[in-house]
């Protein structure tokens, strides 16, 4: 079932910029399935916990949950931000400064630090 969340989430997506990188796309997808998913406990579906070896650029639900830490931990928008900033052809890697004041890499650090979700 969800597995069409995700994949109808490609479709809203429609992004049509190259600059934007595939775990990004695949990222923001599983975050849509993890927080509008109607039935991902049935299907077993949900997000590991962090591992070491992890990072944001592992794509779906790994940086699913990191993007769902965000949000909880700087702005509950900010996916949707990414996501109309990737529509619209406006993002850019400066997203993550602009709207948090701190770059991918130093965010993910944090995450690392403190990686529980509420
Ligand atoms: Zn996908």
């Amino acid at each position: 079932m969800d597995v069409i969340t995700h994949e109808l989430m490609h479709i809203v997506q429609n992004y049509k910029d190259e600059k934007i990188p595939n775990w990004l796309t695949e990222g923001v997808a599983d975050y849509v399935r993890a927080t509008e998913g109607v039935n991902n406990e049935k299907a077993n579906w949900k997000m590991p916990d962090l591992k070491p070896e992890n990072n944001f650029d592992n794509s779906y639900r790994i940086t699913a949950r990191f993007f769902v830490w965000l949000t909880q931990n700087y702005d509950k928008n900010l996916i949707i931000k990414l996501d109309s900033d990737a529509r619209n052809n406006n993002y850019t890697p400066d997203f993550w400064k602009k709207n948090t004041g701190k770059s991918l890499e130093v965010l993910w650090e944090e995450y690392k630090m403190k990686p529980a979700l509420k």
